[in-house]
């Protein structure tokens, strides 16, 4: 087997040592040539690598039917090194994107190539540094009959879903696979924020980062909760800072940055008509979080809140996390059905939890829920059943006064709060919405719904003011 990998950047670099560590011929090619030669200089022992010094030497070092990942930037240099890499390539060969490409691009992409006989998958990988290397999530999509033939290389280098299986699947069609992917970020975001959280509202009851490590230990312990990021949490509060001694968290500027799946993920979910508040959420909060000068005006309005309040026990606090971390991943999940049907992508919810499930920075316990509820026949409500007997069960009563306990407090917990609504919102019998029907039927003539009659009704409004 053979693979050439174009950018040897974090990820390129780690995936072409992964495919190399399984027996692939790995020839390599990087825009600044001095990271080719650093590259070689530390991994050439590791496996089979040739280095490459244009895009030219490297397609003439591969046989045809070439197989080429790209792990450049996402944009305008995905764009930039196709059109070179095109002249090289032959009929047949096939180009794998596995950047954080919007889908829309990869769509263009792959229509663009196969009218010159090229085939090409945009491939969402999660797992960042440390899976690329020993085992990433893998989510390829766009041209099939390509995928199939490169899978068993890719089942090599993806992580164990811990089922016996590899977490990597043919996804779907055209931008398919940087969709899931994109979504997979959203979630990421919003767990991420619901961990943060979770954080303040322990750091707001007096607990130094040890016990804050330990609370966060605890909940990893729980076959319920597991999971990647509760695991690197505890590590993160554990750690000290090498310049100063402190605990490094209290060293760290409270503004976090974004590259840009998580509003990708927003703004496709207001494309599709599918709420996810705690995704939209969290985007929302790491632009609050940099929103440096307004932070400084606001920081002058008077706090009327009962700040000694919001102490709630560890239990109730993971509770509060482990449901609102649920609903975010089932916002996910819905919203890539809801784009699936709009698309016509048919993509299998079950076996995007499955390859989720292991080397992604997701990975969950709660995935193997989700895994479940979303499979077909008996399965489902089975599955479904169990998502029902986490959301009650006297968690969902903690969650609430978590919350309650928060906002009284002046603690922002934006995330939870959203997805509280959520729920509440999705399982109510009878939503205000009727009075924004209403509304929109006085001041704009919109008509409304009946829950009588069929058609559309306008209300008796004029001389009611
Ligand atoms: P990185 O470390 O910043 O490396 C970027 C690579 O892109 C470098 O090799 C760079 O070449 C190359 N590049 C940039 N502009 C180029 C251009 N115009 N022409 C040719 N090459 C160009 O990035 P990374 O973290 O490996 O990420 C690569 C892709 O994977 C991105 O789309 C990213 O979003 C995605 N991704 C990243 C992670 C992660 O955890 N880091 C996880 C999943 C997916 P030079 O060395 O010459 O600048």
């Amino acid at each position: 087997m053979q693979l050439g990998v174009i950018g040897l950047g974090t990820m390129g670099a780690n995936l072409a040592r992964n495919a190399a560590s399984r027996g692939v011929a790995v020839s390599v090619y990087n825009r600044s040539a001095e990271k080719t030669d650093a590259f070689m200089e530390r991994y050439a022992h590791e496996g089979s690598f040739s280095a490459c010094a244009s895009l030219k030497e490297l397609c003439a070092s591969l046989k045809p039917e070439r197989v080429i990942l790209l792990m450049v930037q996402a944009g305008p240099a995905v764009d930039a090194v196709l059109d070179e890499l095109g002249e090289y390539l032959q009929e047949g060969d096939i180009v794998i994107d596995g950047g954080n490409s919007h889908y829309r691009d990869t769509e263009r992409r792959e229509q663009t190539l196969a009218k010159r006989g090229l085939r090409f998958i945009g491939m969402g990988v999660s797992g960042g540094e440390e899976g690329a290397l020993k085992g990433p999530s893998m989510m390829p999509g766009g041209d099939e009959a390509a995928t199939k033939k490169i899978l068993p290389m890719l089942q090599l280098m993806a992580a164990d879903d811990g089922m016996g299986g590899k977490c990597v699947s043919y996804i779907g069609p055209g931008g398919a696979g940087h969709f899931v992917k994109m979504v997979h970020n959203g979630i990421e975001y919003a767990v991420m924020q619901l961990i943060a959280e979770a954080y303040d509202l322990l750091r707001h009851s007096g607990r130094d980062n040890a016990t804050i490590a330990d609370a966060f230990a605890q909940w990893n312990a729980s076959p319920r909760d597991t999971s990647f990021l509760l695991e690197i949490t505890e590590k993160i509060f554990r750690t000290r800072d090498t310049l100063t001694g402190k605990d490094l968290i209290d060293v760290i500027d409270d503004a976090a940055g974004q590259k840009g799946t998580g509003k990708w993920t927003t703004e496709a979910a207001m494309h599709y008509g599918f709420a996810i508040p705690t995704i939209n959420a969290a985007v929302d909060a790491r632009i609050l979080s940099g929103s440096r000068i307004s932070r400084e005006g606001w920081s002058k309005v008077p706090v009327e809140a009962d700040q000694t309040a919001g102490v709630a026990d560890t239990e109730s606090i993971g509770d509060a996390l482990s449901l609102s971390s649920l609903i975010a991943y089932m916002q996910g999940l819905t919203l890539i059905a809801t784009a699936s049907q709009a698309e016509g992508w048919n993509l299998r919810l079950e076996d995007i939890a499955r390859i989720w499930r292991g080397g992604c920075i997701i990975r969950s316990a709660l995935l193997s829920v989700l895994q479940d509820a979303y499979s077909d026949g008996k399965q489902a409500e089975k599955g479904m059943s169990e998502v029902h007997r986490r959301l009650s069960h006297g968690a969902q009563q903690s969650w609430r006064n978590v919350v309650a306990s928060g906002v009284t407090a002046g603690v922002p917990l934006p995330a939870m709060t959203a997805s509280l609504a959520f729920l509440d919102g999705m399982r109510s019998p009878r939503l205000p919405q009727s009075l924004i029907q209403a509304q929109r039927d006085f001041f704009g003539a919109h008509g409304f719904s009946r829950r009588d009659q069929s058609g559309v009704h306008h209300g008796p409004w004029a001389g009611a003011c």
